[in-house]
């Protein structure tokens, strides 16, 4: 039903767009400016103290808005482009005939500013490690964005249209970064398996959740360094912990397989993506990223130690012994690998 209904509204929002496009004029180039969050205010402003305020823009924010440049563009004026695309809001759509997104966050269009930078530039970084030239592509499509469609914190991805979506509840999703980039790690996931589709079994679910919070903290940290690296999702994370830091989840927890495995995905995912941010701790993230995504071809449903075994073979194939026994070890760490 889900599937049926979405596709349904997918084809109109298609068509709205067409229409759309077609009576307003697109400033034709490929760049433009963005103003966002990097990644987000708690950790940009090292401020722990932020609250949402009914998606209030108040002054304490006014130092983590940064403008960017977007790339990627189609021309048309709207947030579509080679790796992201903003397909349909309960908003307004953000359109410029000058590439001009600038927002801020009390306006719905900021977060479609934040879901195509963001998402853009992981793409961009995914074949900055040779995935589509030396190595097979991932994910390498005009990603499909709904924003504030029903107000869940969730991510779809069911066939080769799929779909990341971003609600509200407490802090838009899609206002803090690393929301987004684990939503799109997701995405990446699924689309490396042919059929598309990860983690069917809890323990594959659960390298699906950490994987997703891994793949935030890596981007997050390339592309805009803070403080408190392995914290994931400082900011999404206000509405739902008192305790500070405010993390959605960490990557740095003391977690051991198989003794602290509880059933709950996202709970069990933090040794999966503790043993991944050792390796990138060791190896430095360009040689971990690399390991890691090239691992995850067609391997659609395994579980922690299966994964583990075919990412050290990985890292012996694409480099040598030592960088494969680095990553056994971060593994070992765990309890993963014996
Ligand atoms: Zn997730």
């Amino acid at each position: 039903m889900k599937r049926l209904f979405i596709a349904a509204v997918g084809v109109l929002a298609l068509t709205l767009t067409a229409a759309a496009s077609a009576t307003k004029p697109g400033p034709g180039s490929s760049t433009g400016t963005g103003q966002v969050f990097l990644p987000n205010p708690v950790a940009a402003l090292g401020n722990q103290s932020l609250t949402d305020q009914k998606d209030a823009d108040y002054p304490a924010l006014a130092g983590a808005y940064a403008m960017v440049t977007l790339t990627n563009l189609d021309g048309s004026g709207f947030l579509h482009g080679d790796w992201a695309n903003i397909r349909s809001e309960t908003g307004t759509p953000a359109y410029s005939a000058t590439n001009t997104f600038v927002y801020r966050r009390d306006d719905d269009r900021f977060e479609q500013v934040m879901a195509y930078y963001w998402i853009t530039e992981a793409q961009k970084y995914i074949q900055s490690l040779g995935f589509g030239s030396t190595l097979p592509p991932v994910n390498r499509e005009s990603q499909d964005i709904r924003i504030n469609q029903w107000g869940l914190d969730n991510s779809f991805s069911w066939d080769k249209h799929d779909v990341l979506r971003f609600g509200k509840g407490g802090v838009d999703d899609a206002e803090d970064a690393e929301v987004i980039l684990h939503e799109y790690g997701h995405a990446i996931q699924d689309a490396q398996q042919s059929p598309l589709g990860f983690g069917f079994s809890v323990e594959a679910g659960s390298i699906g959740e950490g994987f997703a919070d891994y793949w935030a903290v890596t981007v997050s940290n390339v592309l805009a360094p803070t403080a408190d690296t392995p914290c994931v999702a400082d900011w999404d994370s206000v509405s739902y912990t008192s305790e500070t830091p405010h993390c959605l989840r960490r990557v740095d927890t003391n977690l051991m397989y198989p003794s602290d495995l509880d059933g709950r995905v996202h709970h069990d995912g933090q040794i999966w993506s503790r043993a991944l941010w050792d390796i990138r701790q060791a190896l430095g993230n360009v040689v971990a990223d690399r390991i890691v995504l090239a691992a995850q071809f067609d391997i659609p449903n395994p579980t922690m130690p299966e994964l583990a075994q075919r990412t050290v073979q990985t890292a012996q194939s694409l480099y040598n012994a030592g960088i494969a026994n680095t990553v056994r070890a971060k593994f070992q760490s765990r309890g993963i690998l014996p």
